[in-house]
C-alpha cells in the first residue's frame, strides 16, 4: 500500500477550504489545516486542524519536522504577505515542497473607476476631496490607516463584532460574511449615500459584487494592490493544485 503523505494548507480562505475539502477524500493523504486565529467562528473544515500563529519563520520551520510535513500548500490570502514570506523561507529551510495557491486578482473593466494605490496609507490620503461617505471594505486590522480622517463618514463592514472601539470618528459598522450578491450592494451603496468605496484587490467572485455595484453607480473605487507573492510554483485555483498534488505524488 503506498504511504500517506502529510499534506499542511496555510488556510483563511474559500480556496482553502475547498482544497481541503477535496483533498481529505484522497486516503494516500493525511491533511492539516493551519488557521491563524483571527475569526472566532471559522467554517466547518474537515481533516485535522490547527489554529494560532507557529511564531514566524523558525516556529514553522521546526513544526515542518515535528510533525512530519511532507506538503505545503499556502492558500492565505493574497494579502497576507507575511505568512507568505515565512512559508516560502520555511519551506525552503526544511526542503518541503510548497505550492502558492493565489488566485488572480481583478482586472479594471469598461465603466469602473478605480484609483488603484500601493497600500492603506496611500487609500486614506486618496479621499479628502474624493469622497465624504466612503464604504470601507478593508477588514478590521486595516481600519488604523484611516483614523485621521475626522471629516470623512465611514460605513464599516465586518465579519465579526470587534473587540475594540473602531478607530473611526465617523461610522456605522455592519456585521454580514460573504458571498454578496451585486443587487443587494448596489441598494446598501445607495442607501447609505456611498460616494466611493475602498477595497483591497483580493480577487475571486465571493467579495467582487462591490465592484460591480460601484461600476453600476459610476462611484469611484480606491483599489489597494497586492504585495508582491514570493517566488516559487504558484497556481491560481483548486483544480491545479490538486494536478500539482498528483505530480508531487507520483
Ligand atoms: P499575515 O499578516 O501574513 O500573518 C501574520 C501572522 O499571523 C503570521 O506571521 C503568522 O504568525 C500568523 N498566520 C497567518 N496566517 C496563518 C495561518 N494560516 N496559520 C497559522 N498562522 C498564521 O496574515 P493576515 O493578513 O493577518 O491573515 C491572517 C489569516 O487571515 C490568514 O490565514 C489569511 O489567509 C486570512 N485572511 C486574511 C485576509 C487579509 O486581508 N489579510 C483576508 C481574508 C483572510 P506566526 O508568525 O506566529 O506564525
Amino acid at each position: 500500500m503506498a504511504e500517506t503523505r502529510r499534506l499542511l494548507i496555510l488556510g483563511g480562505t474559500r480556496e482553502a477550504l475547498d482544497l481541503a475539502r477535496r483533498t481529505t477524500a484522497d486516503p494516500g493523504l493525511h491533511v492539516i489545516t493551519s488557521l491563524a486565529g483571527r475569526t472566532r467562528t471559522p467554517a466547518a473544515i474537515p481533516g485535522e486542524l490547527r489554529v494560532g500563529g507557529f511564531g514566524g519563520t523558525g516556529g514553522l520551520a521546526r513544526y515542518l519536522c515535528e510533525a512530519a510535513i511532507d506538503l505545503v500548500i499556502d492558500a492565505t490570502h493574497p494579502f497576507a504577505s507575511t505568512m507568505a514570506g515565512n512559508a516560502a523561507q520555511a519551506c525552503e529551510a526544511a526542503s518541503v515542497p510548497r505550492l502558492k495557491l493565489l488566485r488572480p486578482p481583478w482586472r479594471a473593466v469598461e465603466g469602473d473607476r478605480w484609483i488603484e494605490v500601493p497600500d492603506m496609507a496611500a487609500a486614506a490620503a486618496a479621499l479628502p476631496g474624493l469622497a465624504e461617505r466612503v464604504f470601507l471594505t478593508t477588514g478590521r486590522r486595516d481600519l488604523a490607516a484611516f483614523a485621521a480622517l475626522a471629516d470623512t463618514w465611514f460605513l464599516v463592514r465586518l465579519i465579526e463584532p470587534p473587540e475594540e472601539p473602531l478607530p473611526l470618528t465617523r461610522h456605522q459598522l455592519i456585521l454580514a460574511r460573504g458571498p454578496f450578491a451585486e443587487d443587494d450592494e448596489t441598494a446598501l451603496l445607495s442607501e447609505h449615500r456611498i460616494q466611493a468605496v475602498v477595497a483591497k484587490n483580493s480577487g475571486g467572485a465571493l467579495t467582487y459584487a462591490k465592484i460591480a455595484a460601484a461600476r453600476r453607480l459610476a462611484l469611484p473605487v480606491v483599489m489597494v494592490r497586492r504585495p508582491e507573492a514570493p517566488a516559487g510554483t504558484t497556481v491560481k485555483d483548486v483544480d491545479a493544485a490538486s494536478t500539482w498534488l498528483r505530480s508531487r505524488r507520483a
